[in-house]
């Protein structure tokens, strides 16, 4: 079994986060894991989310 890591990079989880994935009208509810750094960049961006890889991401489902 690979060791779990962050969803966009190498590093150890640090919690599960429910997160909102859109991309125009397309919206998908995911739980993934993600570092402390990853975690609090996504606390940081709020509601407006950030961008990665063409799609939006945001904390919470809604
Ligand atoms: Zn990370």
């Amino acid at each position: 079994m690979p060791r779990p890591r962050c969803l966009w990079c190498t590093e150890t989880p640090y919690q599960e986060a429910a997160v909102l994935k859109w991309r125009d009208e397309e919206r998908e509810r995911l739980t993934v894991p993600l570092c402390r750094k990853h975690l609090i960049r996504l606390k940081d961006a709020g509601p407006a989310g950030r961008v990665q890889k063409g799609w939006s991401y945001k904390l919470g489902w809604w």
